[in-house]
């Protein structure tokens, strides 16, 4: 599949995400109550979404930052988990909140989870993910947290690629037609 510029479509501006993301935010305040969170992004489609998450967040937060990879240079996922880089410090006891660009299969989610719980004792654990594509679910897993629905279309922008390209949108979009 060719992108080009040209092509998009806005799916949600840059003002829409940015009132969501205020609006997780003011949830997840209220949710931890001033206590430390450990923000897991996982890269390097979550960078932007985190980066904006974590400014309105106002309890002491530390980011890490994970990769895993399930895509490649094509528009549909290998259905294999791949763990770039997966380097975490000690957990127990922690809140932590990873926090995904988009949830599709399902299989990186699922594995990020099991990973948490099957390496760490946590205090709390909640998962946030910017979009959420439930059509194209293969395993059972939900967002504690998530942005806006995408149906089976791939999108780009804010920090969703495609080939490298197109993080740098402000903006999600999605190839017309
Ligand atoms: P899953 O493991 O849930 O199938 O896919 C998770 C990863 O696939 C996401 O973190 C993201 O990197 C990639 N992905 C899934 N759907 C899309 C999409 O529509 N656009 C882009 N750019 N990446 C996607």
């Amino acid at each position: 599949m060719e992108i080009n510029f040209e092509d998009l479509k806005v799916l949600y501006s840059e003002e829409q995400l940015q009132t969501r993301i205020k609006e997780l935010a003011k949830e997840m305040n209220g949710f931890y109550k001033g206590e430390e969170v450990i923000a897991v992004c996982a890269l390097k489609g979550a960078v932007l979404f985190a980066s904006d998450l974590v400014r309105e967040l106002d309890m002491p937060v530390k980011m890490e930052f994970i990769r895993l990879s399930s895509y490649g240079s094509s528009t549909t996922t290998s259905g294999k988990v791949n763990a770039v880089d997966i380097k975490l410090p000690d957990l127990n006891g922690k809140n932590v909140l990873i926090i995904e660009d988009i949830v599709d299969t399902g299989l990186t989610a699922k594995f990020l989870i099991d990973f948490i719980h099957m390496n760490f004792h946590v205090k709390t654990f909640k998962f946030c993910s910017l979009l959420d594509k439930k059509i194209t679910r293969k395993v059972d897993v939900k967002p504690d947290y998530y942005g806006f629905d995408v149906d089976d279309k791939f999108v780009v922008g804010y920090g969703l690629d495609y080939d490298g390209y197109y993080r740098n949108l402000k903006y999600i979009a999605y190839k017309e037609g």
